[in-house]
């Protein structure tokens, strides 16, 4: 039996991204230590089975990664980046790393299916421009519609069509965002990939659900990732977008990492194609 305490927390490197967080003012020392005693979740979902994990050389998709892989899952993490598959590597040795850009249809499928047989998927692998509607080019559209919905519809086929061959089943989280529920400026290509992704997910629930395989989506607001520090650096813009968020903060790698691990896991075995905010109340605010 497996049980997230403390002592993994502390050691899987949570501990010094909550210390950067709260160094920063996005975590109270209160928050922290709940958020501590919170994780002592225990699966067994996961042993020896068999996960994919995109984008996971770096932020939220890598902590999905190490965490699965603390959890007992032979971890395949796909990445662009061969320094941060290198350093993921040194970090957990049991991961397997493939670099691979998921932007190219035909690679990608083949290096999937060299992969062979997987039992969990995480689609998370994605990139944002902010540009303004008016100002958006072909090839912006192009990149972020390629890698944040087609190439998750691309992986996705291959795997599912493994679980249904097998007849084993599976589960399968796609990383979306607040971003394609609500909008807000310069987000017409994330947001618009964003929310493929997310009929992509209700698509799959529906048309797989009978063919035990699961599929849901978790959907953070900000998130202090590269990613997410690239869009709300402006301290002003930062404080409006916290401000909007009834908990009081951004959200945590860990926030996203734990309502995917229980999405995955059989904890929610009735729950198929939702599309599962993480954002402290923010959509749900009128003022
Ligand atoms: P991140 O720090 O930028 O990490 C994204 C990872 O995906 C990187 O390792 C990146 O590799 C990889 N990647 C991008 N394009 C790829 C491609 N074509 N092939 C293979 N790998 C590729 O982003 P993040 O903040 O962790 O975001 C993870 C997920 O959360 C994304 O789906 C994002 O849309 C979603 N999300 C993030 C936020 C936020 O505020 N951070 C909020 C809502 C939703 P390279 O660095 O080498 O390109």
């Amino acid at each position: 039996m497996f049980v997230y305490s403390l002592k993994s927390f502390v050691t899987s490197g949570v501990s010094s991204r909550l210390k950067r967080c709260l160094s920063r003012g996005f975590l109270t020392s209160q928050q922290t230590q709940c958020f501590g005693t919170a994780c002592t979740m225990e699966y067994e979902d996961f042993k020896d089975k068999r996960a994919l994990v995109t984008g996971a050389g770096k932020g939220i998709g890598r902590a999905i990664a190490v965490k699965l892989a603390n959890l007992g899952a032979q971890v395949y993490a796909i990445s662009r980046t061969q320094t941060d598959l290198d350093s993921l590597k040194q970090q957990v040795p049991s991961i397997d790393t493939r670099l691979l850009d998921i932007s190219d249809w035909d690679i990608t499928r083949k290096a999937v299916e060299d992969i062979g047989p997987i039992d969990f998927l995480v689609n998370n692998a994605a990139v944002i421009k902010r540009t303004p509607f008016l100002e958006v080019t072909k090839e912006e559209l192009d990149d972020q519609h390629t890698i944040n919905f087609r190439a998750a519809f691309n992986i996705t086929q291959v795997v599912t069509r493994g679980m249904v061959s097998r007849g084993t089943g599976g589960v399968i989280v796609n990383v979306g965002s607040i971003s394609g529920i609500r909008t807000t400026n310069n987000r017409s290509c994330y947001g618009t990939s964003k929310a493929a992704l997310n009929m992509l997910t209700m698509s799959l629930a529906h048309e797989l659900g009978p063919k035990k395989i699961r599929a849901n989506s978790v959907n953070p607001t900000v998130v202090w990732t590269n990613m997410g520090e690239g869009g709300w650096k402006d301290p002003k813009l930062k404080a409006a977008a916290m401000a909007k968020i009834p908990i009081g903060r951004f959200a945590l790698e860990d926030d996203v990492v734990n309502a995917t691990i229980y999405l995955l896991s059989e904890k929610s075995s009735m729950i198929n194609g939702v599309i599962l905010p993480i954002d402290g109340g923010m959509i749900n605010s009128y003022l």
